[in-house]
């Protein structure tokens, strides 16, 4: 019914630039005026000035119109829109999924079809269909990824077809025209929406016709990612850009990570370090491909970058997903995204690499999350655990020994247990270079006989964050970490908070 009720209103559209196309033939039979000096100023055909007023006539009887409806992944079939207008979504992180098209011929003065595809999600270009049939997949939940649409027989004399897709991450393509790709090909990044329009022949196109796709087989130098996951018991099938890696909601750690940038030209690589569970920044730094992993500890942050010319042409963004807490923003370029001092495993991720300048993908920051998690102690030296405890607390002959000592290599860089605020930083007594931290949760915290200070006084630090490195400054006799821990102005064993 509401197909039949825009029919009728065009027709009558159209019958009005008939009835004044009619004037204006009677009126220059009339008084002999040229119909010239009337010229519709849409007409732009380079024969346009040749065309006499009943050619004109039969001109604007003829134009043709374009419907189309796009399903969307969730949302079903949507209304058809006309002419240009957008069919899908933008910003909802929506997939289309299928296509329908049909020409409006009025009075058919116009013979021919339109015929389309798309190409989708792990099947494909999909059958090219025409006039009205469906492209694509419906209820297989398949996203969209490039179209391409064509017109033949006497109307494809007339007009060409132009359409863009919106694509995630990408956003607008340019326009493509006859049967070229519109949208990305190889990429795992869906079509979101798309605008197809009808321009007569020797029009100018609706916009620019630059770039209609990205297609990382035959553009060698647009950049592509792709990655995999260690969830369960094995690495997942690789992904490309923009692609989840992982799980959500299921509660399976990400265990381990490899990444690589198969389509890179130049000398680049990209590199990537991993933080762990109990273990902390592995010292290692990952390269193309490597399996960055830590004898089956779950991954709680990254920070990825790309290095070499490509870093100069290109972006690397990434997001990951973690156990609790869901989505954090994006990061790029070496920034952490992931958490810390909760215990909390990533487990999914997915990366993009843009053209330098792009915008970046939405939202951006905050891609890392300091957990005040007040249970829980940070262990202050990465890679060394209490095995390493060379003198533990209590009464000794000579008095108390109001900490732990932590025997590891001068140098090793030692990180807050707790978020908080620092009130000693510097030589302090026979502590050495000491620094103490007041913690958010109260307790004073001695950090002694550094090589190094890290921090100042009055500084926040954050739980892990890096304060000083281990020495044997003061009261000591090899390099070691002496720490304690004063709640209520009682010495406390620091090892009951671990
Ligand atoms: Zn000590």
């Amino acid at each position: 019914m509401e197909m039949k009720g825009d029919f009728m209103e065009r027709f009558f559209k159209k019958l009005n630039t008939v009835v004044i196309l009619t004037l204006i033939i009677t009126l220059s039979a009339l008084t002999g005026i040229s119909a010239e000096a009337n010229s519709t100023p849409g007409v732009s055909d380079v024969n346009a000035q040749e065309l006499n007023a009943e050619d004109r006539l039969m001109q604007a009887m003829a134009t043709t119109d374009i419907d189309y409806t796009a399903h969307v992944q969730n949302i079903g079939w949507q209304n058809s829109v006309q002419d240009g207008q957008l069919a899908g979504t933008t910003g909802m992180d929506l997939s289309l999924e299928a296509l329908k098209i049909q020409l409006e011929n009025d009075y058919n003065m116009n013979t021919g079809s339109i015929e389309y595809t798309l190409h989708c999600q792990n099947v494909g270009w999909t059958p090219v269909v025409s006039d009205g049939q469906v492209a694509g997949t419906t209820g297989s939940g398949l996203q969209a990824q490039a179209a391409c649409i064509n017109l033949s027989g006497q109307i494809a004399q007339t007009y060409d077809v132009y359409y863009r897709v919106h694509s995630a991450y990408y956003g607008w393509f340019d326009w493509a025209k006859n049967g070229e790709v519109a949208g990305t090909l190889g990429l795992d990044t869906k079509a979101e929406a798309i605008e197809i329009e009808l321009v007569k022949k020797g029009s100018p196109a609706p916009g620019s016709t630059a770039k209609t796709y990205v297609d990382p087989s035959t553009l060698s130098n647009e950049g592509i990612i792709s990655y995999t996951t260690f969830v369960n018991n094995g690495w997942m099938d690789v992904v490309n850009n923009g692609a989840d890696s992982g799980t959500v909601g299921l509660n399976l750690p990400v265990l381990g990570l490899a990444v690589n940038t198969p389509n890179k030209e130049h000398d680049s690589s990209i590199e990537y370090k991993g933080y762990f569970s109990n273990v902390g920044w592995l010292d290692q730094t990952f390269r193309d491909g490597e399996q960055a992993t830590c004898g089956g500890q779950p991954l709680e942050a990254v920070a990825i970058a790309l290095k070499g010319l490509d870093d100069y042409s290109y972006d690397l963004y990434y997001q990951v997903s973690v156990q609790d807490v869901g989505w954090l923003g994006w990061a790029s370029d070496g920034q952490i995204a992931g958490t810390n001092g909760g215990g909390k495993a990533i487990e999914a991720i997915h990366m993009l690499i843009l053209p330098k300048g792009s915008p970046a993908p939405a939202p951006y920051g905050d891609s890392f999350k300091q957990l005040e998690n007040p249970q829980f102690w940070y262990w202050p030296l990465n890679g060394y655990g209490p095995e390493r405890i060379t003198s533990g607390f209590g009464y000794r002959a000579e008095g108390i020994h109001d900490g732990i000592d932590i025997g590891v290599p001068q140098g090793t860089p030692i990180q807050a247990c707790k978020s908080g605020t620092v009130i000693v930083a510097g030589w302090y007594y026979g502590y050495g270079i000491c620094a103490v931290v007041v913690n958010d949760t109260g307790e004073k915290v001695y950090y002694a006989h550094m090589s190094a200070i890290g921090t100042t006084v009055g500084a926040r630090v954050l739980q892990g964050q890096t304060i000083g490195f281990v020495g044997s400054t003061g009261n000591s006799t090899g390099p070691h970490l002496h720490l304690g821990v004063l709640i209520n102005n009682n010495w406390t064993n620091p090892i009951n908070f671990f």
